[in-house]
């Protein structure tokens, strides 16, 4: 039903008590990996969900990214389309320091290796899903081909993170474009912008999607279309680490959607499975199973 295209990362994670300068050295806690990705992290929410889902990705031949198809494969992922080779497992150095932010160095490897050529051999999937959900740890040509490979009455849902310049292709595809605050300022650009995320989401709008959806964190979402903005309210939770609550946000959503949600129906849905994922550790780790939804 949902064909994820986009990154698979291992996330190495070390705890400092502080960072080290130029030249300096510091020792820090012992070292965790975990997958991550937001295209891994997607497919994992989705099938946790209870979604039958496929991953487009590229991982490298080694350890990093046997740990990333066992984690999609535990989930219930179908892994036809995770591609083995030509560099490196994708990784993410991060730094944690005691008042929990994060510093973090992305080395993209095989991610940036899933070219526009790996979309179009992967035809059968695109057939056999009603929606394709992207995001920009990819290349942006690999994006602008699966829009190009979308099967009749296929939906196209983008989360373009990293921000970057969208062609008029793309974004004309997405329905919704899904951004948090950070991605609407960057994508808006230089464009001035008074009043709040509800004025972000109509100039967004105008930009050619058929929908947009703003993430707010604890406040919930908002819904954007030609029939007007409404707000999505947040569950009520104690957050405890929000790590990956925008890609269970998305693929709750994208699935939602291709189950034939209304647009605020699939947001109210994935405003609870994203309020699910940031009441535990982790991101893969921490996404709840359809009974922890309807639980909540
Ligand atoms: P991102 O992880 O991309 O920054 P957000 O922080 O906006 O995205 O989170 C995505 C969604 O997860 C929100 O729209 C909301 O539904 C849910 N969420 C995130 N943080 C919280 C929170 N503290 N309490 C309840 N829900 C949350």
């Amino acid at each position: 039903d949902l064909l994820v295209i986009g990154s698979a990362n291992a996330d190495l994670v070390i705890g400092v008590d502080r960072r080290p300068g130029p030249g300096e050295t510091v020792l820090g806690s012992d070292l965790a990996v975990h997958p991550g990705g937001k295209g891994a992290n997607q497919a994992v929410a989705a099938a946790r969900l209870g979604a039958r889902t496929a991953l487009l990705a590229r991982v490298g031949d080694d350890a990093h990214g046997r740990l990333l198809l066992d984690a999609q494969r535990a989930a219930g992922v179908d892994t036809v389309g995770v591609l083995v080779g030509g560099a490196p497992t994708g990784v993410a150095l991060i730094t944690v320091d005691p008042s929990g932010d994060n510093s973090i160095v992305v080395s993209p490897g095989a991610n940036g290796k899933l070219t526009p050529g790996d979309v179009r051999a992967a035809g059968s999937l695109f057939h056999a899903s009603r929606v394709v959900s992207a995001q920009l740890e990819i290349p942006l040509e690999t994006v602008v081909e699966a829009v190009r490979n979308l099967a009749p009455g296929t939906r196209f849902v983008l989360n373009p993170s990293p921000p970057r310049p969208l062609p008029a292709e793309v974004l004309a595809a997405c329905d919704p474009l899904i951004v948090n605050e950070h991605e609407a300022k960057a994508i808006l650009g230089d464009v001035p912008v008074g009043g709040g995320a509800a004025d972000w989401a109509r100039i967004l709008l105008a930009r050619g999607p058929r929908s947009v959806v703003v993430t707010l964190g604890a406040q919930g979402a908002l819904v954007a279309s030609a029939r007007g903005v409404d707000l999505v309210p947040a569950v009520r939770v104690d957050a405890v680490d929000t790590t990956g609550a925008g890609d269970a946000f998305t693929a709750a959503l994208a699935w939602r959607l291709g189950q034939g949600d209304a647009l605020a129906d699939a947001a109210a849905y994935a405003v609870r499975v994203g309020a699910a994922a940031v009441t535990r550790a982790g991101a893969q780790e921490a996404y709840p199973t359809r009974e922890e939804v309807a639980a909540l």
